[in-house]
């Protein structure tokens, strides 16, 4: 069974002090292969630079990009920096980027003008987008929508958190849908779990968004709460479970899918 996740902060300072550890731990995980999310201009070059190594055990792709959070930081020297970036054969989609009105660590105004400069530099550079959406449904939807038919490659909604209708949405328009631990939270992921057994198998794309999002189920859990990529099969599990299939199944439609929305070889 070969694993690919989609979303890992691997150039967080969490992973600062053994992220040849973390890669090799998620190797023997079954994890083969990664795309490292860039966040902001200095993670998203520290991933171009990781991605383009020799010889690592688990081979690495990455996106550039600014996370909303950051979009407040956004201006034209940044789209300058990460049109370089996307350039480069290793990165292979454009963000995260997005909108979060959840905690509005930048204004709403920063948000969308970051959102529409890097969907048009995705339009430019030909790749995928690779998104990011918190409590923004409806304006984000309405602008991914206005921006679609210049998006040649799609588009990936990491770690999709809502309900079947949201999804429903995303689906429609063409978008690929991320699922995290998120889904391995009875309490707070009873909207993500009746929404993952409906979407198409060649969309559901596996991710741990790690460091984030420490899987609720596992047991025993790490003291140090820190998510890392080797507890991808606990989301491969918990998916196939909730969709009535084998664990190696998801794992094949998901290695499918994502090799084709990011154009992986
Ligand atoms: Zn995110």
């Amino acid at each position: 069974m070969r694993l690919i996740d989609i979303g890992v902060n691997l150039m967080s300072r969490q992973f600062e002090g053994d992220r040849a550890d973390v890669l090799a731990r998620a190797r023997e995980a079954g994890v083969e292969r990664m795309v490292v999310t860039g966040t902001d201009l200095r993670s998203s070059e520290a991933a171009a630079e990781v991605t383009g190594r020799e010889g690592a055990e688990v081979e690495l792709w990455s996106t550039a990009g600014v996370h909303p959070h950051h979009a407040s930081d956004f201006d034209d020297a940044t789209a300058a920096r990460l049109r370089a970036l996307h350039r480069e054969d290793r990165v292979v989609a454009v963000g995260e980027c997005g909108l979060d009105y959840n905690r509005n660590f930048s204004p709403r105004e920063a948000q969308l003008s970051a959102f529409e400069a890097q969907l048009g530099l995705a339009a430019e550079a030909g790749l995928p987008v690779f998104l990011h959406q918190r409590d923004a449904h409806d304006e984000f939807l309405a602008v991914l929508r206005n921006a679609w038919p210049s998006l040649s490659r799609g588009a990936v909604v990491h770690c999709f958190t809502e309900g079947p209708e949201a999804a429903a949405d995303y689906l429609e328009l063409g978008c690929h849908l991320g699922i995290t631990g998120w889904v391995c939270d009875e309490r707070r992921g009873g909207d993500l779990r009746r929404a993952v057994a409906e979407i198409p198998a060649d969309r559901l794309l596996l991710e741990t968004d790690a460091p984030y999002l420490l899987p609720r189920s596992l047991d025993p859990k790490p003291a140090s709460r820190r998510n890392e990529p080797m507890h991808l099969p606990e989301v491969l599990a918990t998916v196939a479970t909730l969709r009535g299939t084998s664990p190696e199944e998801v794992a094949k439609t998901a290695w499918d899918a994502t090799h084709a929305v990011f154009g992986l070889p």
